[in-house]
């Protein structure tokens, strides 16, 4: 068992409470290994040799290496995948007060997570935090990570529901799910409460904060599971596993005729359709930038991607234990048994024959196994970002992803392994 690459991924997502620190995260990390910050808003002077990355409302991130070979003839080799998961974001006036003793906040679900998942455990809460500045147009921004327990979901006792273990008991997103931030005592001043709170944790005044976009996280560590730690448990591996597979890759990958390209995208979990989604024109403008940069023309650019090959990596589902019947009955991915190339007839996902094919060969080539889903005919399955992206670009391009149980679960579980397995395609990926 290579627990290695599956230790550092832990390390990452722990680190990484929100998207915005996932994103801080990788920045951090490329800035260390000779990376250089490029701005969207400023000129680009791109080099062979160089290695460049530009974020977007800091919470995606695009980082490439441009390829020693000809752009338009070598293309781009791409890895993308999601840097947000579900979770619940403080509303605005959060601050609920229950017969005076407790104090309570208002939250609004995002994406789809296991609501049941979130109960009765630690949780604390870590986002993005808008500051006054001298541009009205441009507010300061700073990021804040409460980093202790601080609040609680507390389920109701089953005295008071009986039937609670049986199918179909359904959850308020507005009744059930709020969390409880404390008591209240003779101290408590209900205006600005929490932003007051805010303030304290990043000492500074009040009434410098302009706005926040803060979410709740469950504050337990991720850690291994299993006889032989066969098992990494922990949350929002859908998809920072595969963000911090790419990276990894990234960095670990030689300099090769094409540009490899890795994209985190946000707002997967909810539909991909704003400026930092996949939905955007964000990854297709890069594209543009970076032909143009190497001196390309718009000719140039076409053929540059008529040659590229797009990894689509997102978490996929593992045969479940408990729950045989619900998998395809030919195709079980099992845990530790390899990334799983994800196929749908009817193109959920971007995955052909074709583009099979290539992955399966990458995966030979890497010395690691790989594997296959497709959804069992009756149940309606998930979609990707792959298919998004191509409606800004038309590459080839596969679906894959770590075989994993519990998807939005608060705590998911995943194989160590294949942590380790994916890494080694990605890489070999960037390294053809
Ligand atoms: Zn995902």
């Amino acid at each position: 068992m290579e627990k290695e690459a599956a230790q550092e991924l832990i390390q990452f997502i722990n680190e990484s409470p929100t998207n915005y620190h996932a994103i801080q995260n990788i920045k951090r990390e490329l800035t260390e290994q000779g990376f250089k910050q490029l701005f969207s808003g400023e000129a680009w002077h791109i080099e062979r040799g160089g290695r460049y990355f530009v974020t977007k409302n800091h919470s995606s991130l695009f980082a490439f290496v441009p390829g020693k070979g000809d752009v338009a003839e070598n293309g781009f080799k791409l890895i993308c995948a999601h840097s947000d998961s579900p979770t619940f974001r403080i509303k605005p006036a959060a601050e609920m007060t229950v017969e005076g003793k407790y104090l309570k906040l208002n939250t609004e679900v995002y994406g789809g997570p296991i609501l049941y998942t979130w109960f009765d455990r630690p949780l604390s809460m870590a986002g993005r935090v808008l500051l006054k500045s001298d541009n009205p147009l441009k507010p300061a921004v700073r990021f804040v990570n409460f980093k202790r327990p601080l609040l609680v979901i507390p389920h109701i006792a089953i005295h008071f529901n009986r039937t609670i273990n049986e199918q179909g008991n359904p959850l308020s997103r507005q009744k059930d799910m709020l969390p409880v931030l404390g008591m209240i005592n003779e101290h408590f001043e209900k205006d600005n409460f929490l932003l007051k709170l805010i303030a304290g944790e990043m000492q500074i005044e009040p009434e410098l904060i302009l706005d926040f976009d803060l979410t709740l996280y469950d504050y337990e560590k991720g850690c291994f599971t299993g006889l032989q730690d066969e098992f990494i448990s922990c949350g929002k591996l859908d998809d920072l596993a595969m963000v911090h597979a790419g990276m990894k890759a990234l960095l670990a990958s030689q300099d090769c005729d094409g540009t490899k390209v890795l994209a985190v995208f946000d707002n997967e979990e909810v539909g991909s359709g704003t400026k930092q989604g996949a939905g955007s024109p964000m990854l297709r403008t890069i594209i543009e930038r970076i032909v143009a940069g190497l001196g390309g023309s718009t000719e140039d650019l076409h053929r540059a991607i008529h040659h590229s090959f797009m990894i689509s990596a997102d978490m996929a589902h593992a045969l479940h234990p408990n729950y045989p019947e619900k998998h395809d009955p030919t195709n079980h991915p099992v845990m530790n048994g390899g990334p799983v190339i994800k196929l749908n007839a009817n193109q959920k996902y971007v995955t052909d024959g074709d583009s099979a094919a290539v992955f399966a060969t990458v995966c030979r080539m890497a010395g690691v196994p790989y594997q296959t889903f497709v959804n069992h005919s009756d149940m309606a399955g998930g979609s990707t970002l792959g298919n998004i992206l191509l409606s800004q670009m038309e590459l080839r391009g596969v679906d894959i992803g770590n075989p994993m149980w519990g998807m939005h679960s608060v705590r998911e579980t995943a194989g160590t392994q294949d942590h380790d397995y994916v890494i080694k395609a990605f890489t070999t990926f960037y390294n053809i």
